[in-house]
């Protein structure tokens, strides 16, 4: 099968065009070694060929400047690669024609086949862009094909092209373009000394990175060579061939174009209307989420409900029906009631990213993000890290600073995640009045938009300290294209949409699930004989106390998980946590959240309703209800609710986010530092309180 490289700067479209060559045939994984998304996906041909298109970062040049460009120069620097592609499909955007070439200059002269893929079609139509391919293809001697990653025209010309790679007897050979100097032959002679090298332009390429690609010979990385120099009388000397090409091919109607995104950028981006209008957009984004994901998660937590109803009637009462219950259906709804969320979060951002607004705003809060040792482009983790960190942390792919990039991975979990609401819905209910403030200011609302707010400024203290510690010797910029306001093309948004979901539900799913099983197992087991001496001892005491059926059982089940081994962990762990004032059930429910906080309710539920005969009675109203067994006092009073609400903004309580954190800083240490920060800061901020 032929490998093509899918090639283009930033904004080209080259993932619409990817989208449209394979559809649902992809998949996302990592380039080796390296944290940058690697999407790969297969192409069905009309004769029955398949092509392996690789979809590479957006780049400018093969000089990169961001880590993930660099991604780029490393493979075509190396034809040992693994990856090195047959041919390339290089996309430009046929509406700035003159700013996409350059790349592809470069990669005419690795004397690669290239088909030049001219997209945006349509707006180039709308516009009254004028454009002789012929001539292009005639300059550069490779086919060209006009298309749109938007209306799917040429989509299929296209492939013919690609199929044409199959062909022995179509062999493109583009033009080489730029001619080396003395000083440049004279280094690629001395290259080709030292390893064979596939052409003339590759050997150069191998001089220019030497200094910074992996397994290279130490003779390459001792050569003496003003690399930069070179660089830039090399991008002059391509300009000055293909800039009188371009202006030839493409005929421009008279009125000057992109009025409508200037006008709109006039606003959008002004210094005060831009924040303001950001902040409204995001209000309603948050209201939308909010909104409409409780019919779904409504639904899903029925169905669920149904389905446990279901089991426990047709399977027989004991240890099978018990782990398809309590074990399986419970740790499946855990995974599945945070999809709605997610989607919808992703369906509005990816939303916005498509319309182009997305790099205005990584522009307006650039300079603020900055003092918070922060990126512009952080602003949308930090935003996503309000439905989930695990998605959020893998968005801050994009940004190519690494200290800028590890502050925002490091910071995102201190924002207060969908995970964390049901949470803060059952505590705030203790802790807070159901008042309103004026009439119509609710009290629980404001305490909840406080907690918000709170992990908010958490994240930017935090990114402001490490912007202290941390040492970095790359500089620092926002090197950002705003493109030009479209509206969306709605395969593009669905397909983001679903690859978050699905990352979340293998994910984060997959732990979910792991700890929901342990959590059965743990609350129904205990060490030998103590569950039993437990059993026969309620059933002592309630017999002696003459209790009805229903009471028993109920007796029965709070005897049972204290002996359990998740009841003991509890106890263990009791001394730590009574400073906070939480006593050994938080503390079982303490343990098992820190695998995953949602399973804070979880736990509660088992605890206070396992063998519950009044399953009518929310986990709420059993918490309310809880006495110390000492004072008589209520155990979820104001002050306990509180210090337990400090614990959950601050504390790390997410394995998947260790998980995640660990894959995409490639170790522990950054996961492990995090962990004992947050913990930390969640300790002390409950003791105070
Ligand atoms: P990438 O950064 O190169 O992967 O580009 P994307 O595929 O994300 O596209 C950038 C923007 O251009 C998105 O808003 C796309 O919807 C839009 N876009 C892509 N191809 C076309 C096209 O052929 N016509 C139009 N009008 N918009 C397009």
């Amino acid at each position: 099968m032929l490998t093509v490289a899918l090639v283009g700067n930033p904004n080209s479209g080259k993932s619409s065009i990817f989208n449209q060559l394979t559809g649902l045939r992809q998949k996302v994984g990592n380039f080796p070694g390296v944290t940058v998304d690697k999407k790969e996906g297969l192409v069905s041909l009309e004769d029955g060929n398949t092509i392996r298109l690789i979809d590479y970062p957006g780049a400018y040049s093969l000089y990169p400047n961001a880590q993930d460009e660099r991604i780029l120069a490393q493979i075509f620097s190396d034809p040992r690669h693994q990856d090195f592609p047959d041919a390339v499909l290089y996309v430009a955007d046929v509406t700035s024609l003159e700013k996409h070439l350059l790349l592809f200059t470069q990669l005419c002269d690795l004397e690669l086949p290239v088909i030049l893929g001219l997209n945006m079609a349509d707006v180039a139509a709308r516009e009254g862009i004028q454009v002789d391919t012929h001539k292009l293809a005639d300059f550069f001697q490779v086919p060209v094909v006009l298309m749109s990653g938007r209306t799917a025209s040429g989509i299929s010309a296209l492939k013919m092209q690609l199929a044409a790679l199959y062909n022995a007897d179509t062999k493109i050979k583009p033009r080489k373009i730029y001619p080396l100097d003395n000083r440049e032959q004279q280094l690629v002679d001395q290259i080709s000394h030292i390893q064979p090298t596939r052409s003339v332009y590759q050997a150069l390429l191998l001089a220019h990175h030497a200094s910074w690609l992996p397994d290279i010979d130490i003779r390459l990385k001792q050569l003496d060579f003003e690399a930069v120099k070179y660089q830039v009388k090399e991008t002059l000397s391509r300009y000055e061939v293909f800039s009188p090409i371009v202006k030839s091919a493409l005929a421009y109607p008279q009125q000057p174009q992109g009025q409508l995104t200037n006008q709109l950028d006039r606003i959008l981006t002004h210094r005060i209307a831009g924040p303001i209008i950001f902040f409204l957009l995001m209000s309603l984004l948050f209201q939308s989420i909010f909104n409409w994901a409780t019919y779904p998660m409504d639904w899903i937590e029925s169905i669920m409900g149904s389905l446990s109803n279901l089991v426990s009637a047709t399977v027989p009462e004991g240890w099978v029906s018990s782990l398809i219950t309590e074990g399986l259906l419970a740790g499946l709804a855990g995974i599945l009631v945070f999809i709605p969320q997610i989607a919808i979060l992703f369906l509005l951002i990816s939303l916005l990213e498509e319309v182009g607004y997305m790099a205005r705003a990584a522009f307006l809060f650039d300079r603020l993000m900055r003092g918070f040792g922060l990126n512009g482009r952080s602003i949308v983790a930090l935003i996503s890290g309000g439905a989930c960190a695990i998605p959020a942390i893998m968005s801050t792919r994009t940004i190519s600073n690494w200290k800028e990039r590890l502050i925002t991975i490091l910071v995102t979990p201190f924002i207060s995640c969908s995970a964390r609401i049901p949470v803060y819905t059952v505590l705030i209910g203790f802790a807070i009045p159901a008042k309103k403030i004026a009439g119509f200011i609710n009290v629980q609302g404001l305490a909840f938009m406080g907690l918000y707010l709170l992990g908010i400024l958490a994240a930017l203290l935090s990114g402001w300290i490490l912007k202290m510690v941390l040492k970095t010797e790359e500089r620092s910029f926002l090197l950002l294209e705003m493109p030009p306001y479209r509206s969306p093309v709605m395969r593009n948004v669905l397909l983001t949409v679903w690859e978050k979901v699905r990352t979340f539900v293998l994910e984060a799913g997959k732990v979910i699930m792991v700890i929901s099983l342990i959590l059965w197992a743990l609350s129904s087991y205990g060490p030998s004989g103590q569950m039993a001496l437990a059993s026969l001892e309620a059933n002592v005491q309630a017999e002696g106390q003459n209790l009805s059926d229903a009471s028993r059982a109920d007796l029965i089940a709070a005897r049972r998980i204290e002996a359990s081994w998740a009841g003991q962990m509890g106890k263990f762990i009791e001394p730590a946590i009574a400073p906070l004032g939480f006593d050994w059930k938080i503390g079982i429910a303490l343990i098992t959240s820190f695998a995953a906080r949602e399973v804070f309710v979880g736990t509660m539920a088992t605890i206070y309703s396992i063998g519950s005969a009044q399953s009518e009675l929310s986990v709420r109203d059993r918490m309310a209800a809880e006495r110390h067994p000492v004072t008589g006092l209520p155990i979820y009073s104001l002050a306990t609710s509180l210090s337990l609400l400090m614990f959950y903004v601050f504390a790390l309580q997410c394995m998947s986010t260790l998980a995640v954190v660990k894959r995409e800083t490639n170790s522990w240490r950054w996961p492990l530092v995090q962990f004992f920060f947050m913990s930390g800061l969640a300790y002390l901020a409950s003791f105070i309180t």
